[in-house]
């Protein structure tokens, strides 16, 4: 961020450095071609006299919009006005100007004219036209809008200028933006780690609690009691089973999160979940297919059956009749595939790509039947990344998703 800022304000700085280069570039040009076209002007009058042009510059830049140009003998206004005109317009400036001639017997200037190249109508606001002292024959020749005619032509670098400056303003604002959401997000995740901590000691205490009612006989005999309290069991461990897996999340992402990485026989691993998984959902369909025999992968144990068994909560989860589950346990020359693949609602397209976001979950009808927190494939993901496995997903909304995870050898 810090090396975006400065590489930004650099790119700026120069970009202002620049223009102020291009600036006085064009203001020399403008101080010369000025100088070029009075000069040519004086050469015209003196032609005009047939005397010969002083050897001193009679031009003298007064300041950088104010010159003023000695001629040593009478001239006509009208003509002056011509030439200036002509010999300005030939060099390209066609700035507006004023001019005012000095008269000796008045001792003060006299103005002349304004004139602008594209409004006639147009008069002086300023005529402040200083005197020169020692000069008898001179004339002054002022631009009020110099400094506007250098600016348009600089419009382009102006407007470059400007952009940069928005890019610099838009980059800060986005860097700001990440940094409150990484504070926000910081504080989400302690929120959910502390609340999950505070849940699992007293729902241990209810389910031990409840596990020793149940076995009572006074509760035994009496139906009703009975059932009340199979359901405050059933109903904890789902509890415990939504607080275990926020736990599980939690700890990786816990700065201390590592693996422990064993030697583990997928196959028997999943059918070990598949078999529990089938005692709990007995509708559901659930087949193995493998061409592994005995080959062996390197994975941290407790989050490989966590992964398994997400997996395939969500097949039966999101299938709307009794779900169809195949796995496939593949290998080529690189790598082992696990292949989970359902035959239950699908994901549509658009979502395919977001579903591993944390708190991601589809929107739709779904969402209302069938709960969830959206961080299932997220922890997969996660746990797969960390593993430097790939993970990926097909699905056709309606017909089934299948989702592979592809091992490296
Ligand atoms: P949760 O299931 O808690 O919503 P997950 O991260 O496990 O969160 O899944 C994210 C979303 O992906 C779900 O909301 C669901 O819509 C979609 N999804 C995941 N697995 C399947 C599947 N096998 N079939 C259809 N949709 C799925």
């Amino acid at each position: 961020m810090i090396l975006g800022a400065i590489a930004i304000a650099g790119i700026l700085i120069i970009q202002l450095y620049l223009l102020k280069q291009a600036f006085n570039q064009e203001e020399n040009k403008f101080r010369q071609k000025v100088h070029v076209a009075l000069m040519e002007v004086v050469k015209k009058l003196y032609s005009d006299s047939k005397h010969e042009l002083p050897q001193l510059n009679p031009v003298k830049e007064v300041s950088e919009d104010y010159y003023v140009v000695n001629v040593n003998q009478e001239f006509n206004a009208d003509v002056l006005e011509f030439y200036l005109k002509t010999e300005l317009t030939k060099f390209d400036l066609v700035n507006d100007f004023e001019y005012a001639i000095y008269n000796c017997e008045t001792d003060g200037m006299v103005y002349g004219n304004y004139i602008s190249f594209k409004d006639n109508n147009k008069v002086s606001t300023v005529k402040y036209f200083p005197r020169q002292a020692n000069l008898v024959y001179y004339f002054a020749i002022h631009f009020p809008q110099k400094n506007q005619s250098i600016y348009a032509s600089l419009q382009l670098w102006i407007v470059f200028s400007v952009i940069m400056f928005f890019v610099l303003i838009i980059y800060s604002y986005s860097v700001f933006t990440l940094l409150q959401q990484k504070k926000y997000a910081n504080l989400q995740k302690d929120f959910i780690n502390n609340m999950t901590h505070e849940f699992k000691t007293p729902l241990s205490s209810i389910l031990l609690s409840s596990n020793y009612l149940i076995q009572q006989p006074v509760i035994q005999d009496e139906p009703k009691l009975n059932k009340y309290t199979g359901i405050i069991i059933q109903q904890a461990n789902k509890l415990n089973e939504h607080v275990e897996k926020l736990l599980d999340l939690a700890k990786t992402e816990s700065e201390s999160f590592s693996m422990k990485l064993e030697t583990i026989h997928p196959e028997t691993v999943i059918l070990d979940i598949m078999e529990n998984i089938q005692l709990r959902h007995q509708h559901a369909n659930i087949s193995l297919r493998s061409n592994l025999g005995d080959k062996t992968i390197e994975a941290d144990p407790f989050h490989f059956s966590n992964i398994i068994y997400n997996l395939l909560d969500n097949s039966i989860k999101y299938s709307k009749a009794d779900p169809v589950i195949n796995i496939s346990l593949e290998q080529n020359n690189k790598s082992i595939l696990m292949i989970f693949t359902d035959k239950g609602m699908g994901i549509p397209r658009n979502d395919l790509d977001k579903i591993f976001d944390k708190f991601y979950r589809v929107q739709g009808n779904r969402t209302n039947v069938v709960k969830g927190f959206g961080l299932g494939l997220f922890y997969i993901k996660k746990i797969c990344t960390a593993h430097k496995w790939k993970i990926s997903v097909t699905s056709v909304e309606n017909e089934g998703t299948s989702i592979t995870i592809q091992i490296p050898k």
